[in-house]
């Protein structure tokens, strides 16, 4: 099976070197050029690896790599650092990066590390985030190609209903205010209430739930708002 890279790196010519040379190694590489972008995409669990550079626009390496590892991706990470940086390899392992290549660096030591990370992680990876679906009961959520199945039949979500649930996988374990759900799903639209998001968790309960009134994954968290359990 094909082996999936995220690319988080914003210098053109490297992201360039790179996804061609790991492309020639048969490896499926994507490229994000911020660390928004790196974040949110890293974040789906479709990816074997990621390369993060340090120094990114919008959202630094470091902060990427430490979201992810709080939201629960295990993804390998090695971290691409600036020439003696030697502080950046510290921050970086604590954040919960797996290695680090130091800028610039030999093209076969790369592709060394990267296999070696990948080694490390094909007998131990989770499952239930790769690739690029999620399971939890008799559900399974397809985050490539936005499709939920329950048992072998597609259940038809609406598309703020599938980014709900998107989110609380995401999060899962934590307790989710309706105020963080509304701002993070529906974006800052005055138009939608907290209700709004009452309605949709209804709806995804009634669709995914074995029995709505005791749901077992999506459950309430008493005058705060969500959880997902799954
Ligand atoms: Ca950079």
């Amino acid at each position: 099976m094909t082996q999936r890279i995220l690319l988080i790196e914003d210098e053109p010519g490297l992201v360039m070197t790179l996804s061609d040379r790991l492309t020639s190694e048969n490896y499926a590489v994507e490229a994000a050029h911020d660390g928004e972008t790196g974040l949110a995409q890293a974040t789906s669990g479709f990816f074997d690896l990621i390369l993060l550079d340090v120094m990114l626009p919008r959202r630094g390496g470091f902060d990427v790599c430490r979201d992810l590892r709080q939201r629960g991706v295990t993804t390998p990470i090695i971290m691409l650092t600036a020439r003696g940086q030697t502080i950046d390899k510290v921050i970086g392992l604590k954040l919960g990066a797996d290695d680090y290549v130091t800028k610039p660096f030999e093209m076969l030591e790369l592709l060394a590390r990267v296999e070696a990370q990948l080694r490390r992680t094909t007998h131990s990876s989770s499952v239930e985030l790769s690739p690029g679906g999620y399971q939890f009961g008799d559900v399974r959520v397809d985050f490539r190609r936005a499709e939920v199945c329950r048992g072998l039949e597609v259940v038809e979500l609406s598309a703020k209903e599938f980014k709900l649930l998107r989110y609380m996988i995401e999060h899962r374990g934590a307790a989710l205010s309706r105020d963080e759900l509304l701002n993070e799903v529906w974006g800052y639209d005055i138009s939608v209430s907290t209700r709004t998001v009452d309605v949709h968790i209804a709806g995804l309960r009634q669709k995914l739930e074995a029995n709505q009134r005791h749901p077992q994954f999506i459950v309430t968290v008493h005058g705060l708002g969500y959880r997902f359990a799954g």
